[in-house]
């Protein structure tokens, strides 16, 4: 930073002491300040509980005009524009509970340079009227919460995000500060073109959150279970749980209930007012386990969540760190468990390709995204290492407390298994049962035809059934095979022919921890 630069910042940490009570900036809160005070647009990738709200909150404190924010989660602007109340910030909020009065109480209030911060929702601004009267206000910045929706290629894309993309053309002077707390690459130069700011500065805090122990673990037997399990060793502690499904999350969050816990379910069927009720029950501590959709979380400041658990895995690495980072916001020891299995990467990519054929639109980055976080779930590698490769970052240390980091087997060569696994599928020359195939390998089952095939027991007392289950899962993460339902429910896999000659060629190595 240069002399104004340096000069600026110094002002805004005199604005964060005396309006917010805090010594210093933390992370890159005063990068992303000082950029957005000398004009720039910026793309802030900040962890959550990062303190992103004062990134847009000081500047627009410390310059003529107000402060548009549009955040996605109207409770929680409720929340936040209390907060600011309080401190002596001048927040509102528009949304269509105002009365036209007041609505035009605020539009004055506005010009005279009366308010600091506007929040808004995104649907608000769907409205023509809305933006007309704003491009005549003084703004003095416009910030976008959770901006990772406004990309398709982002795992949760929010269609009236779409609005944002006319925000640039309307404030071109004003800077711009899309904020969120995972985008991969892709995803950033997504938003970036979508909201009109190719130039923006890109400020990235790292994704390291150290006080998270990660943990992914194959189901074996029932989900329940295994969660009832882990759920007594957590001792009352608040946690998250999130299921794939409404359905899931209802019997889930019911059949807890039954065993004692304190459990509620929280999805989007519900009315807004269970769902209100269900939230505050939660922050309140009266309600210690919320089985989720992805419907909860964006944005919920809980700092205390002690874990969170996947009962069913994520779409996508980036909502796994989402999701998996919603515990732990207080900086003290919390663990995020993903459960996983054979079925779920196949029921995952059936999934987008029916979506695809009923909407028409094209899925393939969702479906890529969907792979690399299988690959990921067998990958022998530190989890956090895994984590912040994806997102771009050198991966630095093993973290020593993820399961890899704490399992004492080693990392072995699975590229054997997998050619021998691969070219016993080659040789029946169609779909298998995953069972069927291993016993299969293993010798087992002579009655059946493939006894006859020379692949018949070709890995007999090398490889154990365990083993070459993660093999063949690790095979599909890597796309050498789908998975394809047999009579509408029997899961079978087949070959992809293509890929598997970077197998035979040996081009692929394929490594799993034993
Ligand atoms: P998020 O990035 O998840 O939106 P918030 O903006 O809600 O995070 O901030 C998370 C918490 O950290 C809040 O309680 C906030 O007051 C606090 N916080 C933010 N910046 C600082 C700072 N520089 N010093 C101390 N506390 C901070
Ligand atoms: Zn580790």
């Amino acid at each position: 930073l240069s002399g104004p630069g340096l000069e600026r910042v110094r002002q805004a940490r005199e604005t964060l002491k005396k309006v917010f009570h805090y010594d210093d900036f933390r992370g890159q809160q005063a990068r992303v300040i000082a950029a957005i005070l000398n004009g720039e647009d910026v793309l802030a990738i900040l962890p959550t509980g990062g303190g992103k709200s004062l990134c847009y909150q000081i500047p627009a404190l410390m310059r003529p005009g107000f402060g548009l924010v549009i955040s996605p989660l109207i409770a929680l602007m409720a929340d936040q524009v209390q907060a600011l109340i309080k401190k002596g910030v001048r927040a509102e909020r528009l949304d269509s509970s105002l009365s036209m009065e007041a609505r035009y109480q605020l539009w004055d209030r506005a010009q005279n340079g009366e308010i600091d911060l506007l929040y808004l929702s995104p649907e608000a601004l769907t409205q023509g009227f809305v933006l007309d009267k704003l491009s005549r206000l003084p703004i003095n910045l416009v910030a976008i919460d959770e901006a990772h929706c406004v990309s398709q290629w982002g795992h949760d894309f929010r269609p009236e995000y779409r609005a944002l993309g006319k925000l640039k053309a309307l404030f071109g002077k004003v800077p711009t500060l899309a904020l969120t707390a995972t985008a991969d690459p892709h995803t950033r130069a997504d938003i970036k073109k979508a909201l009109h700011i190719e130039d923006a500065a890109e400020v990235i805090d790292s994704f390291d959150r150290p006080n998270l122990s990660l943990r992914l673990m194959r189901r074996t037997g029932s989900a329940q279970k295994m969660i009832l399990d882990i759920l007594r060793r957590q001792k009352n502690a608040s946690g998250i749980i999130y299921a794939g499904s409404r359905d899931g999350a209802e019997k889930l969050a019911g059949q807890l209930s039954a065993e004692g816990f304190k459990a509620d379910a929280y999805h989007a069927g519900l009315p807004a007012k269970v769902r209100d009720d269900r939230l505050h029950d939660f922050l309140a501590d009266r309600t210690k386990v919320m089985v989720a959709t992805i419907a909860f979380g964006m944005g919920i400041n809980k700092p205390d969540v002690r874990f969170v658990i996947h009962a069913d895995p994520p779409s996508s690495l980036e909502a796994y760190w989402q999701e998996v980072g919603r515990a732990g916001r207080d900086g003290r020891p919390a663990s995020g468990i993903c459960l996983y299995s054979s079925t779920d990467l196949g029921w995952s990519l059936r999934r987008l390709a029916m979506r695809e054929k009923e909407t028409g639109t094209d899925l393939s980055v969702q479906k890529k995204k969907a792979l690399d976080f299988f690959r990921f779930v067998h990958s022998p590698d530190c989890r956090r290492k895994g984590v912040r490769r994806y997102f771009g970052e050198a991966a630095g240390e093993n973290c020593g407390t993820c399961d890899h980091c704490l399992s004492r087997a080693p990392v072995v060569d699975a590229t054997e298994a997998a050619q021998m696994l691969m070219s016993a599928l080659y040789r029946f020359n169609s779909p298998r049962g995953r069972k069927k195939l291993i016993e299969h390998v293993l010798g087992q089952n002579a009655q059946d035809y493939g006894s006859r095939l020379s692949t018949f027991g070709c890995a007999k007392g090398q490889y154990k059934a365990d083993f070459l289950t993660d093999v063949l899962d690790l095979c599909e993460a890597e796309g050498l095979i789908v998975e394809e339902l047999y009579d509408g429910k029997m899961p079978i896999v087949a070959l992809d022919r293509e890929r598997l000659t970077d197998l035979i060629r040996g081009e692929l190595h394929l490594e799993l921890k034993a």
